[in-house]
């Protein structure tokens, strides 16, 4: 765990570091740069006993299990395929609005494929996540895992369909692709690490109680 008196917040840059900042400041935190701008990994904020470490999304909740940060903000897409030992995840934060979807080429009878019983190859980051889905509809699914750029997959040959985070919807449309079947809603969850919840109780409440205040 991180020193006694001072506290780590576990955040990914981009969309959840900027839709963060509103919830920082309810807490009265604001950090001192901004990590579009620095390349620096760990920020100070205008609180000398809290800083910020910028970690890629997956890895947030990985920082907030071991004690190297005590909170932390991630996607539940990530929440459920790190699978959420040692984390207490308090609040939904109602930030980084998107769906997990399956997504097909135009053109592409997925309903029709589902129901002769097809064996359908599927590329995605999220191979727990879909495994569980396609296994409690008795969807034949071979799962392929990809680190990015999912979209390519359907187009190149690799899969027949995909499964991955939809917001706009305007990803899916530049390549041709639709989305036949939503999996579940997401946003990002406030998670905190079980042992520093305990032994800092008297820091970490008050950001939780902001936060929680805070959310929309
Ligand atoms: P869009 O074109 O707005 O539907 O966005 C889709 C692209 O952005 C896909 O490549 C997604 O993986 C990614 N994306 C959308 N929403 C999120 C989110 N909340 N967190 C991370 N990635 C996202």
């Amino acid at each position: 765990m991180n020193a006694i008196n001072a506290i780590t917040i576990a955040l990914s840059k981009g969309r959840i570091f900027e839709e963060t900042l509103p919830l920082l400041a309810a807490a009265g935190i604001v950090p001192s740069e901004n990590p579009e701008q620095s390349r620096k990994l760990i920020i100070g904020t205008n609180r000398p006993d809290v800083r910020v470490v910028i970690v890629r999304a997956s890895d947030v909740p990985t920082y907030v299990q071991y004690g190297a940060a005590d909170l932390g903000i991630a996607g539940k897409d990530v929440l459920l395929e790190h699978g959420g030992t040692g984390l207490y995840q308090p609040l939904d934060l109602k930030i980084a609005k998107c769906r997990l979807c399956v997504a097909a080429p135009v053109g592409f009878d997925y309903a029709a494929a589902v129901r002769r019983g097809a064996r359908l190859r599927i590329a995605t980051k999220y191979i727990q996540t879909a495994r569980e889905h396609f296994a409690a509809k008795g969807v034949h699914v071979d799962l392929i895992k990809l680190y990015g750029s999912m979209e390519l997959a359907p187009l190149a040959g690799l899969a027949d369909a995909i499964v991955d985070l939809v917001s706009s919807g305007g990803t899916l449309k530049a390549n041709n692709l639709t989305e036949v079947e939503e999996i579940m809603p997401i946003s990002s969850r406030l998670v905190v690490n079980q042992a520093s919840l305990k032994m800092k109780r008297d820091l970490l409440q008050p950001v939780i109680d902001s936060f929680a205040g805070a959310v929309q």
